[in-house]
């Protein structure tokens, strides 16, 4: 099916024309539809006629977030061109590593990554570049060009590619997902239709727009339906706190990872907090710590669990609300139009309660990583993503995203699954941040070893942390090293970066017990 995709800017542009749109926080500019369209319109005609941008083309963009990401995002589709969002966080030789592959016509850039963008540019022969903010040919070029209709715009199908989007390296190199048109718009009705996404939604972005947790929950939902997202340039625990207590422009929906709430929670300003206007928090991308969701109960609010990945653009897994006690710890079942499976090593389906790896399939699974014929190969058998999670269902269908095969090590011939002994870790009080890795043990293969930030002004030694593991988990589970660290090492999305960590303590070994490993 061949349509106007992505013309919900200008769809609500013509039905509610000053309805306000996106809110630029750090900036206070304010843009209606009306607005938004014509300056998705003038910008599409500036890449088009002066940037030589063609139907297929990829644009690159290296910006901290603001509402011009979603204007390159619909400008790129009004021309059929591709959409590249980037890392910010990057340097220099991974995001050469990232440009070359993606090969773009055009890379924009705004004021504060104009350096790292002029050497990126420089070494990948990336033909043009683009500044936002004053003085810079953004702006200039939207001041300069006529718009250019809907109407106008290329007819694009289901099948085509709308954006590459990196993963977020939590596990090896970024690799890019083709997301195609019909992805994000299935993703729109999937994940819009169970969080409450209205044209009444007013929803804070916090996350990075280059990523699909930033960009698709639920910011493309939102505009899909025509409501109001505002953008924080940056995530700001306090400010985050302050704009939802204050319902700021009606503000009523919120998503974030785990360590977003983690860091809203320790915050002074959480205690006396209203989060009565919020109608959804969502919370995905991580497993979330079961003591974090607590305590965000304890202020009245139940967050919707989600499970998703950047190659199913993302939405897979989702608990409503209802069931957000009762069920803590899972990500809920699958959402509209997606077909999940837990396997086994064999390919055969798992039964309940044995843990697989959980394998997706759907409109909104990618058809494959950009340049890479061999990743896709392993990646995807008849359609089914295998997304490298390991997964239980319960006898109500309920999924649990238990961690990452490739985070789980093996002491004693039993499988040790370290989201468990973080659960763990994440119930004493004095624990702030905690991830737990493999490490080599002369005697069970391996053991493990707890990575600990302790919050400020407390106090906690390794006896209690172990005393604490061992009242709580089998023996074989529980870590036979305790570190005390000053922070844990994340990625951007804010997911604890364990190949990192792993690295840290590459010289740790131990030797255990040769004691029964029950
Ligand atoms: P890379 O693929 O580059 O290593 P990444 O997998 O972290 O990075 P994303 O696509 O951002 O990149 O994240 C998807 C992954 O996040 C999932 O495969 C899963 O491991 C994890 N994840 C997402 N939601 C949840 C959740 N609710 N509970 C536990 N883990 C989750
Ligand atoms: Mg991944």
């Amino acid at each position: 099916m061949a349509v106007r995709y992505y013309d919900w800017i200008a769809h609500h542009a013509r039905r509610t024309p000053a309805k306000l749109a996106a809110v630029d926080l750090a900036s206070n500019r304010l843009f209606s539809y009306e607005t938004m369209n014509d300056r998705v319109g003038r910008l599409a005609r500036h890449l088009r006629d002066v940037h030589e941008v063609r139907v297929g083309d990829r644009v690159a963009v290296l910006a901290l977030n603001s509402t011009d990401i979603f204007e390159v995002q619909f400008a790129c589709a009004r021309i059929g061109a591709i959409f590249v969002p980037l890392n910010t966080r990057l340097t220099v030789p991974e995001l050469e590593f990232i440009v070359s592959d993606a090969s773009p016509r055009l890379m924009i850039h705004d004021d504060d990554l104009a350096d790292t963008a002029g050497q990126v540019a420089a070494r990948c022969g990336v033909p043009a570049v683009c500044q936002v903010g004053g003085g810079g040919d953004y702006e200039r070029g939207i001041a300069l060009s006529s718009a250019l209709p809907a109407e106008e715009g290329e007819i694009v199908s289901h099948d085509d590619v709308s954006t590459i989007m990196y993963t977020s390296g939590t596990t090896g190199r970024p690799k890019g997902a083709m997301i195609t048109h019909g992805m994000t718009f299935y993703n729109c009705v999937n994940l819009g239709s169970i969080a409450y996404v209205t044209p009444s939604t007013v929803q804070l972005v916090v996350l990075p727009l280059f990523h699909t947790g930033g960009l698709n929950c639920y910011a493309n939902p939102v505009f899909h339906v025509g409501g109001t997202v505002l953008v924080m340039r940056a995530f700001d625990p306090g400010m985050a706190l302050r704009l939802i207590g204050e319902r700021a422009y009606g503000l009523n929906l919120f998503f974030g990872v785990p360590s977003i709430y983690q860091f809203m929670g320790q915050h002074p300003a959480f205690a006396e907090t209203d989060f009565s206007g919020l109608v959804v928090g969502g919370v995905g991308g991580a497993p979330m710590p079961v003591p974090l969701l607590k305590l965000w109960e304890s202020k009245g609010i139940a967050l919707m669990q989600g499970y998703g990945m950047t190659e199913t653009s993302p939405s897979v897994l989702a608990l409503d609300n209802m069931d957000a006690a009762r069920k803590a710890g899972s990500a809920g079942k699958p959402v509209l139009h997606t077909e999940v499976r837990v396997v086994r090593e064999d390919g055969s389906d798992a039964d309940a309660g044995e843990i697989g790896e959980l394998w997706v399939r759907g409109p909104n699974v990618t058809p494959g990583y950009w340049n890479r014929p061999e990743a896709n190969k392993a990646a995807i058998t008849d359609g089914w993503l295998h997304t490298g999670d390991a997964t239980r269902v319960d006898e109500e269908g309920y999924y649990y995203i238990v961690d990452r095969w490739k985070d789980m090590y093996i002491s004693g011939g039993e499988n040790v699954y370290p989201a468990e002994v973080e659960d763990v870790l994440y119930q004493l009080a004095a624990v702030a941040e905690a991830a737990v890795i493999g490490i080599p043990d002369e005697t069970w293969g391996e053991a493990g070893m707890a990575v600990v930030v302790v919050k400020p002004g407390q106090e906690l030694t390794e006896a209690e942390v172990m005393a604490h593991c061992r009242a709580n988990l089998a023996r074989f589970k529980c870590p036979r090293v305790v570190s005390f660290v000053a922070a844990l090492p994340r990625n951007a999305t804010g997911k604890v970066h364990k190949p990192t960590l792993r690295g840290q303590f590459a010289d740790v070994t131990v030797k255990g017990d040769p004691a029964p490993a029950a």
